[in-house]
């Protein structure tokens, strides 16, 4: 506790855990310090194959901005040393150890700002270097998805907001089958910047009123694999058809079925909690905030989301499981879009001009 480490590594009780950051200061007493971290590591080599390695690279404190260091990153608890202090309140400890329990074992670094760990592999490289949130990232080559882009198929656009804009899915599952996307080049959720992300959070929220008086409810998903900007799916579905628990359960079974794990997430935990950026994912969200997640190893059927919404026991229609098989005219698309668009406009928030 006097010590206040940035990190703190561990090794002699042979199993991997990494704890939320903690706070090295009292909040309103004292002026806001660098977090502290711990992370225990298995033994090398271990047979259940828990985590023994920890690659990160780490900025020296004193050539640190003093701002960047004392950043306090959104999960952060209070000092576990500090609990049977006298500054330990009680409603202090219980915050603690509920934030204990509900750790799921695989806590990453969230702070960007303090060593980050160095991303080892997979396609998608050390992108996690960069230092600040970056400001509406371009695309290196052509991309189907950024506003700017001329790729973009302006047509299938109904809301822009400031960060985000929704648009219709080309070849969606149905007429009102529509994606939120970031203006800027993001390739996942868990590149968003926190304001980027608050928008998202902001369309989710206006999208699921919209629904909700067309009598229907909505499943969100996205597949960061194989894609290379965010598009985050959301299908409505009508409420006689399906209750939240046989979206949910329909999914789990279809994912059984291919051999795909699909995880819950705890409530109040978000995918950037739970991956670092790079790594792909699949994970749905159902109108009630529950998630499903599943880390992609390789082969993940990419129309999964898609074919799962399309069976019989949801939409029952197979046949547009597979978007390429879903063709329409260009003027189609554009008198649905323009038919969302005029329907929704009472709960866009989205600045008009
Ligand atoms: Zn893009």
């Amino acid at each position: 506790m006097s010590l206040k480490p940035r990190y703190h590594f561990a090794a002699l009780e042979g199993s991997n855990y990494e704890r939320l950051p903690y706070r090295n200061h009292i909040v309103l007493q004292e002026n806001a310090q660098h977090v502290g971290r711990f992370i225990a590591l298995a033994n090398v080599g271990n047979i259940n194959k828990r985590k023994y390695l920890y690659a990160f690279t780490i900025v020296p404190m004193n050539s640190m901005d003093p701002a960047e260091l004392v950043k306090q990153p959104l999960d952060v608890t209070e000092n576990p040393f500090r609990k049977s202090g006298k500054e330990g309140s009680k409603s202090m400890q219980s915050r603690v150890e509920v934030e204990d329990e509900a750790a799921p074992q695989f806590f990453f670094d969230l702070s960007k700002q303090q060593g980050k760990k160095r991303y080892s592999g997979g396609r998608d490289g050390p992108h996690t270097q960069k230092k600040q949130p970056r400001k509406a990232p371009q695309a290196t080559g052509p991309c189907w998805f950024c506003l700017a882009s001329p790729e973009v198929e302006k047509h299938l656009v109904v809301s822009i907001g400031t960060d985000c804009y929704v648009a219709l899915a080309k070849g969606g599952l149905v007429s009102d089958h529509i994606m939120i996307l970031p203006i800027g080049h993001y390739q996942s959720v868990v590149d968003l910047s926190s304001d980027v992300m608050e928008e998202v959070n902001q369309y989710k929220t206006a999208l699921m009123k919209y629904f909700r008086s067309k009598g229907k409810r909505f499943v969100v998903f996205e597949r960061n694999y194989r894609s290379q900007h965010l598009q985050l799916q959301v299908v409505p579905v009508p409420q006689n058809c399906c209750a939240t628990e046989d979206l949910k359960e329909t999914f789990i079974i279809q994912a059984q079925e291919q051999q795909i794990e699909l995880l819950e997430i705890p409530e109040h935990s978000d995918i950037k909690q739970i991956v670092q950026p790079g790594t792909p994912y699949f994970y749905v969200e159902l109108d009630n905030g529950e998630k499903l997640f599943h880390r992609i190893k390789k082969n993940f059927p990419l129309q999964f989301g898609r074919e799962v919404l399309a069976s019989e026991a949801i939409l029952n229609i197979p046949t547009r499981a597979d978007w390429r098989e879903c063709k329409s005219t260009k003027e189609e698309e554009a008198t649905w879009a323009k038919a969302f668009r005029e329907s929704f406009e009472p709960f866009d928030f989205s600045p008009k001009d």
